[in-house]
């Protein structure tokens, strides 16, 4: 199967109101153009130094997504073009990307990123976190960021039942956050094992990867190597 059959093949099988980000990490230029002139114009990377040579060299409407755990002294980098960032967890690191996005004259789109896995290795808020963050007066003062909805990454296993449960929790934790004056309108989840059972728990948007670009070198561990 080629990249572009692959990409069709996802495409007619998602409904049209979710958002397919092409997770193009590791991978050479080459396949994002493929992906591209397949009609893909988003596309997610994981770590900053690839995201911004990959920037520099594609078509220039691409839409770019960060979906990787972001280091504060990294957001720099990508602050003058990034389209979305999926993986924001901390105030600190909100700070960081308002103040970035200030010096830039913009505004940029966040996710906040919320741990509905068993595994402690994955980041994320829990409710608690997440509420405290909202809430909270340094947040209600970042005039540069905007959060546009939540991204969440369920636990690696083969069973749906637990899958399901945690992208179900998600949705939950997404809906309850909306009020007649602030709509979030993305909620991230999905990756290329679970993507159909994530858009039937209520995603928006789904990260797919391999099931693209093919299976990535297993020296790159699930969800990127810390930078
Ligand atoms: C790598 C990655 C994906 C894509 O994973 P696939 O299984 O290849 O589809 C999605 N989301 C995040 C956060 C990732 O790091």
């Amino acid at each position: 199967m080629s990249i572009k059959n692959n990409l069709l093949e996802i495409k007619s099988s998602i409904p049209e109101n979710v958002t397919l980000v092409a997770v193009s990490k590791t991978k050479p230029v080459s396949d994002l153009m493929e992906a591209y002139e397949a009609g893909q114009r988003i596309f997610g990377e994981n770590y900053v130094q690839e995201l911004v040579e990959k920037h520099e060299q594609l078509p220039q409407d691409i839409e770019w997504h960060f979906i990787g755990h972001l280091q504060s002294r990294k957001v720099k980098q990508i602050a003058p073009f990034v389209s979305l960032i999926h993986g924001v967890d901390s105030l600190k690191l909100l700070e960081e990307i308002n103040k970035q996005a200030l010096k830039n004259n913009r505004s940029i789109d966040c996710l906040l990123q919320i741990h509905i896995a068993e595994e402690d290795t994955k980041f994320g808020l829990d409710e608690v976190e997440l509420n405290d963050l909202l809430d909270s007066e340094t947040f209600k003062n970042l005039k540069n960021i905007k959060i546009k909805g939540l991204m969440g990454m369920a636990t690696f296993t083969e069973n749906q039942d637990q899958i399901k449960k945690e992208f179900l929790h998600l949705k939950s934790i997404f809906d309850k956050l909306q009020t007649p004056n602030s709509k979030l309108t993305t909620l991230s989840m999905g990756m290329s094992g679970d993507y159909k059972l994530a858009i039937e728990c209520g995603s928006t948007m789904v990260r797919i990867g391999s099931s693209i670009f093919g299976t990535r070198s297993p020296l790159t561990p699930k969800g990127g190597i810390q930078q």
